[in-house]
């Protein structure tokens, strides 16, 4: 009996470390951190994360012979850990940014995204210009955070967990706009009634996968398998899958 116990007890240590803790090359297992409320790119479809990033992630493990698995966390912890060596890598439509370099390395590029503005139908708001003033909602640590903040003064700006807490409030008459990545934002207005995208973009930005500085090795693996991926379309099959085209 005590055996049994002593075999239970080690069998859940393995499966504990599995999830993020250590993960390495030689476990087998490719640890992917994101922020799983962010369509298409991620998001849950029952109890499985899916999505672009989900997928693409999924082809570049196996091309490394290696077996993903997918941990959910907040958006601004996906850097820390990344950095810290707790997941391998962070993939999460996260945008290249000057001051995310500084702490992690970024893969070639997947994917582009626009920072675009979501109002209620009937808003005054048309143009860029008429959101001085207004409370402008986005999602915590964000580029639409960061930039917005710089942009319109910390005291408009209201944060959120995830994308979809914005969009909520915005709904609910709490703030005026939202300022979030197209994609998901396309996704928002489709599943809540009474939503716009003003046609005008924030930012343009370049989507890709950050490591940590310490794993060059991966940073190249991940790179090979992107460039095959991309070479023989399984990319353009994976975005076609989620991104109707229009
Ligand atoms: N592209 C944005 C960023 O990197 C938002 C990403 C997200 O919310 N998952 O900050």
């Amino acid at each position: 009996m005590k055996k049994i116990l002593a075999i239970v007890l080690v069998l859940m240590m393995v499966l504990s470390l599995a999830a993020c803790g250590g993960a390495s090359k030689e476990a087998k297992t490719l640890t992917m951190a994101t922020n799983a409320y962010f369509p298409p790119y991620e998001y849950y479809e029952n109890d499985k994360i899916v999505g672009i990033d989900a997928e693409v992630a999924e082809v570049i493990a196996e091309k490394l012979g290696m077996e993903l698995v997918i941990e959910d966390m907040d958006f601004g912890s996906i850097i820390a850990a990344v950095q810290t060596g707790k997941c391998d890598m962070g993939m999460a439509g996260m945008t290249v940014t000057e001051e995310r370099l500084e702490s992690v390395n970024f893969s070639d590029v997947y994917a582009v995204g626009v920072q675009v503005v979501i109002v209620k139908e009937g808003s005054d708001i048309a143009s860029l210009d008429d959101l001085a003033g207004k409370k402008i909602g986005v999602q915590e640590n964000t580029t639409g955070d960061i930039y917005s903040t710089d942009g319109f003064g910390d005291e408009f700006i209201e944060r959120y967990p995830k994308g979809s807490d914005a969009v909520l409030a915005l709904t609910q008459g709490k703030i005026d706009a939202v300022i979030i990545d197209n994609e998901p934002a396309k996704n928002f207005v489709t599943s809540n009634e009474g939503l716009v995208i003003l046609d005008t973009e924030y930012a343009v930005e370049d989507y890709a996968i950050a490591v940590s500085k310490d794993n060059e090795d991966l940073l190249k693996d991940i790179n090979a398998a992107l460039a095959e991926l991309t070479a023989d379309g399984t990319l353009d099959k994976i975005v076609a899958k989620y991104i109707p085209a229009e």
